[in-house]
């Protein structure tokens, strides 16, 4: 179209809110959909941090905050580092967002020219490479299937490095896969990263609490070499963590020359987070936190459910995940056993003749795969599995 811009024809609409909106279009006509789409924890927001919010209405806290959020949760978010993850940052190295997703813009449009690569293991979170496209960079994928876990090899990454890559990305736990790294895995990783010190990095942390399984507790890439924490940025939030994913905060530290250009760009286009919405922020980081076990436990058991059913079925192939809320079954046989092309097919098919809403694998990069979300009922998950049992 005439008026639009080349930057918008690059990108195409978030994956996972366009299965969200035909799932919705399909309940107004009177049909049940079973959602195993939409990648939200189904519990409310905890009743702490909803008098919090609504203090702060009352409370007169309903103007615009620092472009870069409150010093009182900025302060409550440099704890948290402190506290769960041993990182010393300063109140110039972290910034509040509206959203993890708005901290992985604001850095790129921060730091990323024309010509520029950023390394993006698949499978990946839809929006990593169209944000990136929209900085006008270029989204170098590495590839992972099932047999390696979906995680990348130190050899992968190195193997993927020019002289133009600028990003490294990495998501742990993941969306779509619940693939957790080893502080091992991370080590190799580390190992070619230090070679290549002009590579910054961003490590996505948002699924850090939603873990299960005897590890060692949470570790990211900059825990485990604190040499990289000078090019590296944290994004993370408390959307997963603390069922308050409509509250849109996420958070970013990283170094100060980087988050002072990534709070620029956030100051002319939207500038503070909701005022509210921060008042309840933190509250979730600094009060009581049993709200993570409680969906850890049940996250954990539907796990172990929907992986077991997933592979009873005759053409379904699924891992075992250590984190997350998502399975995300090879699906290659069903597809060739129901006659279908690929995995995009598959969804439609699950979605207008079974009615259960589901993505494609393709959405993350990752062909012949789809995944469920078990951020569910185990009632939603049960009607699911029986649907695709008589298929
Ligand atoms: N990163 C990953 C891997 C995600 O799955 C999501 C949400 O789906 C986000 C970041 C951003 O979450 P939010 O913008 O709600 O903080």
């Amino acid at each position: 179209s005439v008026y639009l811009s080349d930057r918008v024809q690059k990108v195409k609409p978030s994956a996972t809110l366009t299965v969200t909106a035909k799932a919705n279009e399909l309940k107004s006509q009177g049909i049940k959909i079973v959602p195993m789409g939409s990648g939200e924890p189904d519990f409310d927001t905890p009743e702490n941090i909803q008098k919090a919010a609504i203090h702060a209405i009352k409370n007169g806290q309903t103007r615009y905050t620092a472009v870069d959020g409150t010093p009182i949760l900025k302060q409550a978010i440099i704890d948290k580092f402190k506290r769960e993850n041993n990182l010393t940052y300063t109140s110039a190295e972290v910034m509040v967002s509206s959203g993890g997703k708005q901290v992985f813009y604001n850095l790129c449009q921060a730091v990323l020219n024309q010509g520029d690569e950023v390394i993006i293991p698949a499978p990946f979170w839809v929006s990593y490479p169209d944000i990136v496209l929209l900085a006008d960079a270029t989204p170098v994928i590495i590839e992972t299937g099932l047999e390696q876990d979906f995680k990348i090899t130190s050899e992968q990454l190195e193997a993927s490095i020019t002289n133009n890559t600028k990003l490294f990305v990495i998501n742990s736990p993941s969306n779509p896969t619940g693939a957790v790294y080893s502080q091992t895995e991370l080590q190799a990783l580390v190992n070619v990263l230090k070679k290549h010190q002009k590579i910054l990095i961003i490590t996505d942390d948002i699924y850090e609490h939603i873990r299960w399984g005897n590890d060692d507790g949470f570790v990211n890439i900059v825990m485990t070499d604190k040499t990289l924490k000078n090019r590296t940025i944290i994004l993370n939030g408390v959307s997963k963590s603390y069922a308050m994913t409509g509250w849109r905060i996420g958070y970013g530290a990283g170094p100060e020359n980087i988050i002072k250009a990534m709070k620029k760009i956030q100051g002319q286009s939207t500038s503070n987070p909701c005022s509210i919405a921060q008042a309840a922020a933190l509250e979730a980081l600094s009060g009581d936190q049993s709200i993570i076990n409680t969906m850890i436990h049940a996250f954990e058991k539907r796990h172990d459910f929907i992986v077991d059913a997933l592979n009873e079925i005759d053409g379904v192939e699924c891992s075992k995940s250590q984190g997350a809320f998502y399975a995300f079954p090879r699906v290659k046989g069903l597809i060739s056993r129901l006659g279908l092309k690929n995995d995009i097919e598959l969804s439609t098919y699950c979605l207008e003749v079974l009615n259960i809403a589901l993505v494609s694998g393709s959405d993350f990069g990752a062909p012949g795969y789809v995944r469920f979300s078990f951020a569910t009922s185990m009632n939603n998950i049960k009607q699911a599995i029986e649907k695709l049992n008589k298929i």
